[in-house]
C-alpha cells in the first residue's frame, strides 16, 4: 500500500521514532508546530478517524501519547492531543494519527 505512515511504521522510510510497540509507533513531526510535536500512529492502516473501529487501539494511541508526554517531561505543564479528520479537519496524511503538541502554551480556539 502506498502510504507514507505505513512505510514509517515498517521502517521503509526513516523517521525520528520516540516510541514503538506491537500496535503503535510514535515519531517526531517533520514540520513541528511546537517544541515537541509527535505523531502517534497505529501500525495497522486506518485511513481516517471515521474508519477507526477498534476501541482498544484508540485507547492505546491515547495512552502512548500520555506516556510520551511523561517521558518528555511535559505532563505537568500540559500538552495538546489533536486528531484531524478529512478536509474540514485539515487532514493531509490519510493514515490515522494523533498529534501530541507540547513545550509551549497553546491558543484556543484552534484555527
Ligand atoms: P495532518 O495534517 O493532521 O494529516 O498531519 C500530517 C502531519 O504529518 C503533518 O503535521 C506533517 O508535517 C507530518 N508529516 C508529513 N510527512 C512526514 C514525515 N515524512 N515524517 C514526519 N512527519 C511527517
Amino acid at each position: 500500500m502506498d502510504c507514507l505512515f505505513c512505510k514509517i511504521a515498517s521502517g521503509d522510510i526513516d523517521a525520528d521514532i520516540v516510541h514503538e510497540d506491537e500496535a503503535v509507533v510514535a515519531f517526531r513531526d517533520i514540520a513541528p508546530q511546537a517544541p515537541h510535536h509527535i505523531l502517534v500512529i497505529p501500525r495497522r492502516h486506518i485511513a481516517t478517524l471515521n474508519a477507526l473501529d477498534d476501541a482498544e487501539l484508540g485507547g492505546r494511541l491515547v495512552l502512548a501519547a500520555q506516556r510520551i508526554a511523561a517521558d518528555l517531561g511535559v505532563a505537568e505543564d500540559g500538552y495538546r492531543l489533536v486528531m484531524n479528520c478529512n478536509a474540514h479537519g485539515g487532514q493531509t496524511v490519510f493514515h490515522v494519527h494523533l498529534h501530541l503538541l507540547a513545550g509551549r502554551a497553546m491558543g484556543w480556539p484552534p484555527g
